[in-house]
């Protein structure tokens, strides 16, 4: 587990570390199907503490850590091996990137990744994205995994946008009070607690299961699921209805819907998003317009 959450949420509450552990426990124990990093981004999120570290440094990179956005510099590069795993023919790429803090090994095993880290030369600087590092279990040495999950950009003018140019993308952070813009990100968290938004047709009220007046008469139950949108610079609160959180739903292959809602969460889907952004206090509320599965750098 990452300690600087739990840190942070002890801080937020004024307790000690040991505190926030106990309730770590008591909540696995609740919730058996979860893991420990998974259990630590719910109290964190219910906390309004975002889970997720954009700036680490490669000396900061020293236990398994679920998400990690580093920039630092290519130090070295070892040619692309290919390797038999499971009978099958695999590449994987290694190399080392470096900021003012220290070195940290990288591994990738994703084709598109080995070529674009292939064509960017030493010392050049490169920003991942939703990376998880890890420790090798052949050398116990800590090293950065870049899986599919994961967005490499190399930041040098030479080797930036590619993309298509019939939808403009913007940033988080770039969109106005009101707009509906289309943005890349991943899903990094699901609030799966309260997903159906119940309500009395006739009042036209939210209810919690039937009305007091009409009864179960006019309740309709419709999705609404809320999670966390990052596009790497910056992350918000995203909410889908209804048919949108259908669409959502489809990006995992699990049948049962906790299985599903479990493994968007945790499963790091690349989507591409319109919504329209509403401006809470100082916070990003995103709705969700369209939604759908994608690939690509950020
Ligand atoms: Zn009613």
């Amino acid at each position: 587990m990452e300690d600087w959450i739990i840190d942070k949420i002890a801080e937020k509450n004024n307790v000690p570390k040991e505190d926030i552990l106990k309730e770590i426990k008591k909540r696995l124990e609740r919730f058996p199907s979860l893991t420990e990093d998974a259990i630590l981004r719910m109290l964190a999120t219910e906390n309004g503490i975002t889970p997720i570290k954009r700036d680490y440094k490669a000396g900061e990179i020293n236990q398994k850590i679920a998400h990690v956005n580093i920039s630092a510099k290519i130090k070295k590069k070892f040619p692309p091996r290919t390797v038999t795993v499971k009978g099958r023919e695999a590449r994987v790429m290694n190399f080392v990137i470096e900021d003012e803090t220290g070195e940290l090994p990288v591994v990738t095993w994703n084709e598109n990744y080995i070529d674009k880290i292939s064509n960017v030369k030493d010392g050049e600087h490169i920003s991942i994205v939703n990376a998880y590092a890890k420790e090798n279990s052949f050398n116990n040495i800590v090293e950065l995994n870049i899986g599919s999950g994961a967005a490499i950009s190399v930041n040098s003018n030479s080797v930036t946008k590619t993309e298509s140019k019939q939808k403009e993308y913007k940033k988080i952070n770039q969109v106005n009070d009101g707009e509906t813009a289309y943005i890349k990100g991943f899903i990094t968290r699901l609030f799966a607690d309260d997903i159906y938004l119940v309500r009395c047709n006739i009042c036209k009220k939210k209810v919690t299961d039937v009305c007091d007046i009409h009864g179960d008469k006019a309740i309709s139950k419709t999705l609404k699921i809320r999670g966390i949108l990052d596009d790497g610079i910056k992350s918000a609160s995203i909410t889908f209805f209804d048919k949108q959180a259908d669409e959502l739903l489809k990006l995992s292959e699990k049948e049962d819907l906790n299985e599903k809602l479990n493994q968007i969460s945790f499963g790091l889907f690349q989507i591409d998003v319109s919504a329209r952004m509403n401006k809470f206090n100082d916070s990003y509320a995103f709705t969700a317009k369209t939604v759908s599965a994608t690939s690509y750098d950020l």
